[in-house]
């Protein structure tokens, strides 16, 4: 899997022949400055590179259509120096095929009371020259972000690299491929979908493999591979069973699942615990360490979760807090500290932990096979958003709903699975209703990392729509923006 460093925005700066040799090598030596600083920022998480400098319409469109063509440039940052006349960029904008921000910003901080003239307003013209560039994109109707600020301003770099993030999940998408062992859960509704319409609109590659094939790749691991794994589980977690076997077979099938996904050039999966022939026991700490190391995974077949795992993983990449797969389960109803409690049958990423995983051995009552092995603990607390994406049939809708964990407020030592507590906002039982009411999966994903802007800008260069729950949602407010959202999407 490509690394967020590796990914590049490309730097273009906007003026005109009109002012001069002089004044255009001036603008060049300022626009690297600036690249350079923001590439060098610890904000910044990817390559920021200087390219050209565009004062004609070929030069524009010759170098936006090279962005689009470079698999490792993850979008375009232009800022207009100068004027630049912007009728220049509407054939560039008009190819535009990669994600796009416009950094409203000036070379100067302040105005020089002194010095400033004719000549050095000419030079310093952004307030002038970027309405002009704001207005093409308006009117193209391009989605983009505007960044407002000073570019040695952290905030600036901050929402620049947020936004960054928000464009590699775009680029992480024309990538991804999920694999697929067995369909989808009989008779579920919400993890189904219509999986053109995906590759469409997100460019999720989601395909379907025996686990007949997996069985085959389980049965030919070498037991040193099996040893490796054993010694590093070991490293990573506490071994709380005796029962190693079990373990083993745990990290069978994780190299069986990982050599398939290698070989398809995937990075998320699915499975379902009814489509399990020829296998010993359900994947439970094979799936979890794999999410660990970066995969997607969606239980029960549900490949749209298991898809943004993936990318919510990819766009987060370095930050502290983890995300994963998540399942809101049951409920703690004391009046005034209302919690959810969210888990899933096995597969709850061990990212999220607060504590170190053990791994344990119990029964599974569901699917019918051995008792399986896996990563029991206590989630992490602090704010985390939940994140769900639904098929609503002609429009997928993405939904955010921000939430405070807590610690386990119980020990709960008859649970054999990893648990995590939350409070949704503003409280549950307004969440909760807006949850349902917005269509909201029982499906997740959970990520201590991911802010709401990253995943609404996200939303917004995938073309989707978006519903944001949070500390000021009341379910008039969330009713009404439902009905104009389902009109407007409609009309579109
Ligand atoms: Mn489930």
């Amino acid at each position: 899997m490509k690394k967020i460093d590796q990914y590049a925005f490309w730097f273009i700066v906007g003026s005109q022949d009109l002012y001069g040799a002089e004044v255009i090598a001036k603008v060049t030596d300022h626009a690297q400055e600036i690249a350079q600083a923001l590439d060098a920022s610890p904000r910044i998480p990817c390559r920021v590179l200087y390219k050209a400098v565009g004062t004609s319409p070929d030069a524009i469109t010759q170098i936006i259509r090279a962005a689009n063509h470079d698999d490792n440039c993850a979008g375009i940052i232009t800022w207009m120096h100068t004027f630049s006349p912007s009728k220049m960029w509407i054939n560039g904008l008009g190819r535009l095929q990669k994600p796009y921000c416009h950094l409203h910003t000036q070379h100067n901080r302040n105005i020089p009371d002194q010095a400033i003239d004719m000549d050095f307003m000419n030079l310093n013209q952004a307030a002038h020259g970027d309405r002009e560039h704001g207005f093409i994109a308006a009117r193209m109707g391009l989605p983009r972000k505007i960044v407002v600020g000073f570019w040695q301003d952290e905030r600036v770099h901050r929402q620049l690299g947020g936004w960054m993030r928000s464009a590699v999940g775009a680029q992480l998408c024309r990538e991804l491929k999920v694999v697929r062992f067995g369909d989808n859960m009989r008779q579920v509704a919400v993890t189904e979908g219509d999986k053109v319409e995906a590759q469409i609109k997100l460019g999720w590659q989601v395909n379907t493999w025996p686990v007949g094939d997996l069985v085959s790749q389980i049965d030919q691991v070498p037991d040193q591979d099996v040893d490796d794994l054993l010694d590093e589980y070991k490293r990573t977690y506490t071994m709380a069973t005796d029962n190693l076997e079990v373990v083993r077979y745990q990290a069978r099938v994780e190299i069986g699942i990982r050599r398939i996904l290698q070989k398809e050039g995937a990075q998320a999966y699915t499975n379902t615990f009814e489509d399990l022939y020829g296998m010993e026991q359900l994947p439970g700490l094979a799936s979890q360490h794999l999410m660990s190391q970066g995969y997607g995974y969606g239980g029960e077949g549900d490949w749209k979760v298991a898809a943004l795992t993936r990318i919510v993983k990819g766009m987060t990449e370095g930050l502290p807090g983890g995300s994963g797969f998540m399942e809101d389960y049951t409920y703690d109803l004391e009046p005034g500290n209302e919690l959810s409690l969210g888990a899933h049958m096995l597969e709850v990423c061990p990212s999220l932990a607060g504590d170190r995983p053990r791994i344990e051995v119990h029964p599974l009552g569901i699917g019918g096979k051995s008792d399986p092995a896996r990563l029991v603990f206590s989630g992490a607390a602090g704010p985390a958003l939940l994140i769900s994406l639904i098929d609503m049939g002609g429009r997928f809708r993405l939904i955010l709903h921000e939430v405070e964990a807590v610690q386990p407020i119980y020990a709960m030592p008859n649970l054999p699975v990893a648990r995590v507590m939350w409070k949704p906002k503003p409280d549950l039982m307004t969440g909760a209703h807006a949850w349902i009411l917005a269509g909201g999966a029982h499906h997740s994903v959970m990520s201590f990392a991911a802010t709401p802007e990253m995943l609404k800008d996200w939303a917004e260069i995938m073309g989707i729509e978006v519903v944001h729950i949070n500390h000021e949602t009341t379910i008039d407010g969330l009713k009404k923006d439902l009905f104009l959202a389902d009109l407007a999407w409609k009309l579109r």
